[in-house]
């Protein structure tokens, strides 16, 4: 799947009637392609950039119920999200990961203790467990020496989960094409066609990988707008009001040496008491994240948001004033990384307060399916399936066991560790064996601290549609985020491992390479350029 050839061949047969064409390659468009195509439905998924590009590469990682969406009485919203964690933890095993969270209160956040400690509880019976406890000031002092002395009155230690946002969109659209599927990536939706009646009935799609001087017109029963962020784009061509407001949120990426974490830490920031968290990740802490208004100025500069300098004071500032005992700087900071959400604008003044809830719209017979999170991509993709199928005229709709996932293989046979093959299949699924059987000499060892293997860059070159190497280092593995300077000290390795398995000359190596430390210093490096 997805070799060398994949992109010219698809090209060829784009031009073939579609049951459903669906615009956006994240996490959306992904779950819609996998019930779409579970219903037997002929789909073409469309991605302008690489699969993931958008914010399902740039989340938080978080599978979980949102905690602090109880305090803005979201309660639909939690209660949602928490059945939906529960589920993808039976249904993506090693792939979504149990995440212990651990939440101090301190007299300086004015939230009574038991108010913390009830609202806890509510959140636990929403998933049907009691797990959470409470933790005395002396114990918590005592686990966390390098912790804010001053005013902690107790601590509270409940659950959640996480995963590797960009690995759950691929593993996704992998299964989805295994099953029938078709997704394309670098081919932007220029614009909707519409018929004599004004119906949407098909889009106009530009080849946007190099030298990418295609183009197409394709017809489809059903278009299915799952663009973010960039929702509004198609909608207004189809009369649609401007909808969304997005919301940048950034993070600031530590390696673990510096800020070592078992759990994730949850706190009230001590500027404005908005919810953030600590996150331990793949080897190294993730801090996040901001919320802020992303200015359409921005946008026109730079092809990907990044972190201001105003969004890393504020969070160091979290940082020293939680852990004042790590004495963290910027300069421990290896990487960053700021996503857009798409969120629905409901004119609430502080972005935070805005729901986070999903909407479905139908205008002209385009679909649109935004808003919501990660967590919720199953609920959002069973609607619009629903929603395909009444406009198509019938089929059986998907029913609510209908598989997200293929089920894991049994464990390779293989010298590695348990815990090292359960991580792959996590990722890979029924892959696992193949990616494996890819690696050469020395590639099953790990990358410096981190649990990937060398073997999986190998296994993303040569068969997960990689056209560029921010594709490979920033989302199928992603040592652009994970080492310090972007895993330059590691680029010449990683070239003698894929530049053949990516058919790609000496000079278009040195293209790639500038390409992506142009792109890494813009929106991943810890310096921010505002
Ligand atoms: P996207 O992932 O943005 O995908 C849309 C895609 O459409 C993009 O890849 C884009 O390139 C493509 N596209 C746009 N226009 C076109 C076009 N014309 N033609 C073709 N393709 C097009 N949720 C959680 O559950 N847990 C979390 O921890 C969490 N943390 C978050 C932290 C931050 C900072 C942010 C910003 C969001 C977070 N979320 C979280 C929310 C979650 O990440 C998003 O709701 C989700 O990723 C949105 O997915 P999507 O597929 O709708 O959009």
């Amino acid at each position: 799947m997805w070799n060398i050839s994949w992109r010219d061949h698809l090209w060829q047969n784009l031009k073939q009637p579609w049951d459903v064409i669906v615009v956006g390659g994240g996490i959306t468009g992904a779950g819609v392609l996998r019930l779409a195509v579970a219903c037997g439905l002929k789909t073409l998924l469309l991605e302008a950039g690489d699969f993931s590009f958008g914010t399902s590469s740039r989340s938080s990682k978080l599978v979980h119920g949102g905690f602090r969406y109880l305090f803005n009485r979201q309660f639909d919203v939690t209660q949602e999200s928490v059945r939906e964690r529960q589920w993808m933890l039976k249904a993506a095993p090693h792939l979504v990961n149990p995440l212990a969270f651990m939440l101090p209160n301190f007299a300086c956040y004015s939230i009574p203790t038991h108010m913390l400690g009830i609202g806890l509880v509510i959140y636990d019976l929403m998933g049907h467990t009691l797990k959470n406890h409470r933790l005395s000031p002396q114990r918590m002092r005592w686990e966390y020496p390098a912790l804010n002395r001053e005013g902690v009155l107790a601590g509270f230690r409940y659950y959640d989960a996480s995963v590797d946002d960009s690995r759950l969109v691929l593993r996704i659209l992998r299964e989805a094409v295994a099953a029938g599927g078709t997704a394309l990536s670098y081919a932007r939706v220029e614009r909707v066609l519409r018929n004599a009646a004004g119906a949407v009935c098909g889009v106009a799609v530009q080849d946007t990988s190099e030298p990418g001087n295609r183009s197409a017109e394709v017809q489809a029963k059903v278009i299915v707008n799952a663009a973010g962020p960039w929702s509004d784009d198609l909608r207004q061509q189809v009369g649609g009001k401007k909808r969304l407001r997005k919301l940048r949120g950034s993070h600031l990426v530590f390696p673990q040496a510096k800020f070592p974490l078992q759990e994730a830490l949850t706190l009230f920031h001590p500027r404005d008491r908005r919810a953030m968290f600590m996150i331990p990740w793949e080897g190294v802490t993730i801090v996040g994240t901001t919320d802020t208004d992303h200015e359409p100025a921005l946008e026109r500069d730079s092809a990907e948001p990044f972190v201001s300098r105003e969004e890393v004071e504020y969070l160091m500032e979290a940082v020293s004033f939680l852990l004042p005992g790590l004495r963290l700087q910027h300069t421990d900071v290896i990487s960053s990384f700021a996503g857009l959400r798409p969120v629905i604008a409901g004119g609430a003044e502080n972005p935070s307060k805005e729901s986070r809830a999903h909407c479905l719209w139908q205008e002209s017979g385009l679909i649109t399916i935004t808003g919501g999170k990660l967590t919720t991509f199953r609920v959002m993709a069973h609607q619009t399936v629903e929603a395909i199928l009444t406009a198509v005229g019938g089929g059986k709709p998907p029913s609510k066991r209908s598989a997200v996932f293929d089920r894991l293989p049994p464990l390779p046979q293989s010298p590695l560790e348990h815990a090292t093959l359960n991580y792959l299949r996590g990722r890979y699924g029924s892959e696992t064996q193949a990616l494996l059987d890819a690696a050469q000499p020395g590639e099953l060892e790990r990358i410096d601290c981190l649990p990937n293997l060398w073997a999986e860059l190998r296994w993303a070159a040569r068969a997960e549609g990689v056209q560029h190497l921010d594709d490979l280092l920033l989302r199928r593995v992603r040592l652009g985020v994970l080492l310090p300077e972007g895993a330059r000290a590691r680029l010449a390795r990683i070239r003698a491992i894929v530049q053949s398995e990516l058919g790609w000359s000496d000079e278009r190596w040195q293209q790639e390479e500038h390409r992506y430390h142009e792109k890494w210093n813009k929106a991943y490096s810890p310096q921010p350029l505002t």
